[in-house]
């Protein structure tokens, strides 16, 4: 036998098989729904006005590529931090907050992962049900057991909220709990902000590990409410971990920027902490890229490059709340009895929509509309020239 004889095949990423799927359909018209990524209005990925201008500078300063250290570029660090707990933070006049630069928002995640595990080798990790599709195989690599707590109730098409804080309340303490701070992945579903008030004081008070993915900040009401969550948590003194990703926001997906940023008990253990967390990434990939983390720190600690960023973020945020609106409507113009506002009441890049398996499977065969099997649909991949096909197929397979 040979060496790899006994290697099994790997079950295929289901969203990006989608994606081959779509790329094979020669079907004239085909829509493809089932991505997490933000088109504009022409069906392009966006590279924003800001981005371009810092990296024609970048390119124009023609600076020397050595490695960056471990932990990353500081003023990327820096700014990251600022845009999760605000300029002013006290914790971080304090010394208790250590932000490292990070391959995306999975990367953090993973940095963070594997250094809870060697922290608490008897916790379980939980994640929403549903929650982002990597979050449970990310976890369960980095050596954790992973379990589900309750968050979705499809018959109201809102939050669970109820199970939600019983299955918190059941936790055993140190317990790993992964929270979407904002824009919920794949419901577009946001506990409200008397909830998250609940949420924390439960996790506070049962000494839970709270894990806050926040992946599409700016998506949701705004750069600064977004991270409200993240603020409530960091004011009720409670030690976490947060990962944070500048995908979506500057349209930088293949550049890999993200960040894990820890708050710690004092300046000592954030000091530890980050000696550890420095370990994890020394011997995983050594240090992070320069180029995304180079734009991105340039465009955070430039007030001109931040304000035509934070426009441009406003404009991707507003379109998406056009496409949930006209996709409401639209649906119920094309005929449809059943109503679809709740889209409205979701935020972020995704909406749970409702479909099941048989019409989203409908939706792509009849009508070459791709979507989720979950009846995840990205709203940020509508458009004025796919809306109405959308809405009239939507309504033809309900
Ligand atoms: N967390 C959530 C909830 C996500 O939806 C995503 C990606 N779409 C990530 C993390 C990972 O982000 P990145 O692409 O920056 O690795």
């Amino acid at each position: 036998s040979t060496l790899f004889d006994s290697v099994e095949l790997a079950p295929r990423d289901p969203i990006l098989g989608l994606n081959e799927q779509y790329n094979a359909d020669t079907r004239p018209g085909k829509v493809n729904l089932g991505v997490g990524v933000y088109y504009d209005d022409n069906g392009r990925i966006p590279l924003l006005a800001a981005v371009r201008k810092a990296e024609t500078a970048r390119i124009e300063a023609a600076a020397a590529r050595g490695y960056l250290p471990i932990e990353g570029i500081p003023g990327y660090n820096k700014g990251a931090q600022a845009l999760l707990l605000g300029a002013d933070s006290p914790l971080a006049a304090a010394g208790r907050v250590l932000t490292v630069q990070a391959l995306g928002g999975t990367g953090a995640l993973k940095i963070g992962a594997d250094f809870l595990r060697q922290l608490l080798p008897g916790a379980k990790a939980y994640i929403s049900d549903p929650s982002w599709e990597n979050h449970r195989a990310l976890f369960e690599r980095a050596g954790f057991t992973v379990e589900n707590y309750a968050y979705y109730d499809a018959a109201t098409r809102g939050l669970n909220f109820d199970g939600m804080l019983a299955a918190l309340q059941a936790m055993p303490a140190q317990s790993v709990v992964v929270l979407h701070a904002c824009c919920h992945n794949p419901t577009g579903v946001d506990p409200t902000p008397e909830q998250w008030k609940q949420i924390a004081a439960v996790v506070k008070e049962r000494g839970l590990v709270p894990f806050l993915d926040i992946a599409y900040q700016g998506f949701g009401a705004g750069l600064q409410e977004d991270a409200e969550v993240v603020r409530l948590f960091a004011g009720m003194d409670i030690t976490m971990l947060v990962s944070s990703s500048f995908s979506k926001s500057f349209s930088l997906y293949g550049e890999r920027v993200g960040a894990l940023t820890v708050i710690a008990g004092n300046k000592d253990e954030a000091t530890r902490v980050l000696s550890q967390l420095k370990r994890v990434i020394r011997t995983n990939y050594s240090n992070p890229p320069t180029h995304g983390g180079t734009v991105v720190s340039s465009v955070l600690n430039s007030p001109e490059l931040f304000a035509l960023w934070e426009e441009e973020l406003a404009g991707m945020r507003d379109r998406i709340r056009l496409m949930r609106a006209q996709l409401v409507e639209k649906i119920k113009a094309a005929g449809a009895t059943q109503d679809f506002s709740f889209v409205l009441k979701q935020r972020g890049m995704f909406s749970y929509s409702g479909l099941n398996a048989a019409q989203v499977d409908r939706l792509r065969e009849e009508h070459g509309v791709y979507a989720v099997g979950s009846g995840r649909i990205c709203v940020a991949a509508l458009n004025s020239g796919n809306i109405d096909k959308v809405a009239k197929a939507i309504a033809a397979v309900l």
